[in-house]
């Protein structure tokens, strides 16, 4: 299976942007034992102004896009070297990826984006993608990276999106606010109905809500690629899902 696993900040790190050990070297391990079992993975990360947060010992995300832009320079170096360090203890070589909205929409450009991607799985090797934040301003940004992970999901021709978040799935209303809201096990359309239960949200260090993994599930539909969201907090549900047991949300792609 060639799977692209989406992380989010609330995953990666604590509300202080610190790396939140337990949740990465539990989710570094998971991803290397997959790709032995011969599973081509390919890594989304977002975290970067997170740990940028942490790592400057800033008090809060920063608002202003100078600030938040150096943020992200020095957090994607602590990113990349976390992850360098944790597959190198299993035997695996990453690969920094860094696009932005306008790489992607460039014909010559996504062509060498997605060259270097098959070459990077052809060599064994984990891409791991973010966006450019130090260069993409507003008018080049793809944005958030569920859109991000939908997007290299079909330029990669995968066969899933697994959206690794800060809640379990899909409810039927706020699992944080309404005792009585139900997990949606599977979607295989995207009504209105569905659409209406994304709400706004996002966490306080990272970029999206349910709204930007809807946009994300539409993309993957209508290219017939599943799109799974999990709770991060549970690396080891990477296992039932490569099982293929019922884990979170499943959107069916159109076949
Ligand atoms: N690219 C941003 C980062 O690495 C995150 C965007 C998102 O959370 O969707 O901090």
């Amino acid at each position: 299976m060639r799977v692209v696993i989406k992380v989010g900040t609330s995953t990666l790190t604590h509300r202080t942007g610190n790396l939140n050990i337990r949740h990465v070297e539990e989710l570094c391990k998971v991803i290397s034992d997959l790709k032995n079992a011969g599973n081509e993975i390919i890594l989304v990360s977002s975290g970067a102004i997170g740990m940028g947060v942490g790592k400057l010992a800033l008090r809060e995300k920063p608002r202003d896009m100078p600030t938040k832009q150096a943020a992200a320079a020095v957090g994607q170096c602590e990113l990349m070297y976390t992850y360098d360090k944790l597959f190198s203890a299993y035997g695996h070589v990453v690969g920094q990826i860094l696009v932005t909205g306008s790489d992607l929409k460039n014909a010559e450009r996504y062509i060498n984006f997605q060259n270097t991607l098959n070459r990077l799985l052809e060599m064994q090797a984990l891409p791991i993608i973010n966006e450019n934040d130090t260069v993409a301003t507003e008018e080049i940004s793809v944005g958030d990276n569920d859109t991000l992970g939908a997007i290299v999901a079909v330029g990669a021709g995968a066969d899933l999106l697994i959206l690794l978040s800060d809640i379990e799935g899909l409810y039927t209303a706020d699992p944080h606010t309404d005792a009585g809201a139900v997990l949606i096990p599977s979607v295989t359309e995207l009504n209105q109905s569905i659409l209406s239960l994304a709400g706004n949200a996002g966490s306080e260090l990272g970029t999206g809500g349910m709204q930007t993994k809807l946009k994300a599930a539409g993309i993957c539909m209508d290219s017939g690629i599943d799109m799974i969201i999990a709770d991060g907090s549970k690396p080891l549900l990477l296992y039932d899902i490569a099982d293929g047991k019922p884990v979170g949300t499943r959107f069916y792609g159109r076949k």
